[in-house]
């Protein structure tokens, strides 16, 4: 029993080491950051900081295993019907063109499933959890339903597996983890709030004060991606008014505070005025 004990707490104790020495990092470079910069006044110990703690560990533990099988079914898809010549000529280009061709196209894949998350109501019930967030700040990157983030995540890794450019096996998986840890780190740092302007970057490179129109309450829809702005400039969804921010952050309809009523909510019969429908709406 002990030793059934022993070797599997052992990867949960990696996993909470690891959890924990992340968040004291995100914590050192962002709180004295967001204290002296701040886009706005906030708190550190701001509203639902509690339950964004909780959904920082949920969505490192959850996601992945949700992720799984599909991700291996995409593979697979894409080994029997993508030419293997075209995988071969792939496995030659070098590491980092690779990367770069990934990760634009995984932005691609995640803005158009950003976009569904928004625009198909029984999605946005999901997605609404990280919106109904009143106060922005680096945490908020993690304020997601776990269903959500693993929608997130596989919108974006779908067409890089889908194309051959990574694989769930030993010498092609470092692609999916450069991705994800790129988008998640990327992630904090466009939620926080700092009051920094990037000049002619904001439209090359995803900032803090693109994705401020995101949260923003009016006009909703907007700025999809996570890393390159430009492919909400080419899809008609780009929203960054110089030298203006945001009036206020959040949803139109109530979310439950308590964060068990947050993971059930989604599953819930939706009131009415409460869907993607509504949200479009308050854009006009
Ligand atoms: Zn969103
Ligand atoms: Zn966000």
């Amino acid at each position: 029993m002990i030793e059934y004990l022993s070797i599997h707490l052992q990867p949960l104790m990696l996993d909470v080491v690891r959890l924990s020495i992340w968040f004291a990092i995100l914590c050192v470079v962002f709180i004295p950051l967001e204290h002296i910069f701040a886009e706005r006044p906030q708190k550190v110990l701001r509203k639902q900081i509690g339950n964004d703690l909780i959904y920082y560990v949920l969505s490192w533990l959850l996601p992945p295993m949700v992720m799984a099988v599909p991700l291996l079914v995409v593979a697979w898809a894409a080994r029997q019907f993508i030419p293997s010549g075209f995988h071969a000529t792939i496995a030659e280009v070098p590491f980092w063109a690779r990367a770069i061709v990934a990760l634009v196209v995984g932005d691609i894949g995640y803005y158009w499933g950003h976009r569904c998350l928004h625009t198909v109501p029984f999605l946005w019930r999901f997605h609404s959890v990280h919106h109904s967030a009143e106060d922005v700040d680096f945490l908020t990157n993690t304020r997601l339903h776990p269903l959500d983030m693993a929608f997130g995540r596989l919108s974006g890794l779908i067409p890089v597996y889908a194309l051959g450019l990574a694989a769930p096996t030993a010498e092609d998986s470092l692609l999916p983890v450069v991705i994800v840890l790129t988008g998640t780190l990327w992630g904090f740092f466009i939620h926080a709030n700092l009051r920094w302007h990037y000049g002619p970057l904001e439209w090359v490179i995803g900032t803090p004060p693109f994705h401020r129109w995101h949260h923003a309450l009016t006009p909703a829809n907007r700025n999809f991606a996570s890393l390159l702005p430009w492919i909400d400039m080419i899809f008609g969804t780009y929203h960054s008014p110089k030298g203006q921010s945001p009036s206020s952050y959040g949803i139109p309809a109530p979310m439950p505070g308590a964060l068990a009523d947050q993971l059930i909510f989604p599953f819930l019969p939706a009131p009415p005025g409460s869907g993607a429908v509504s949200r479009r709406e308050a854009d006009r």
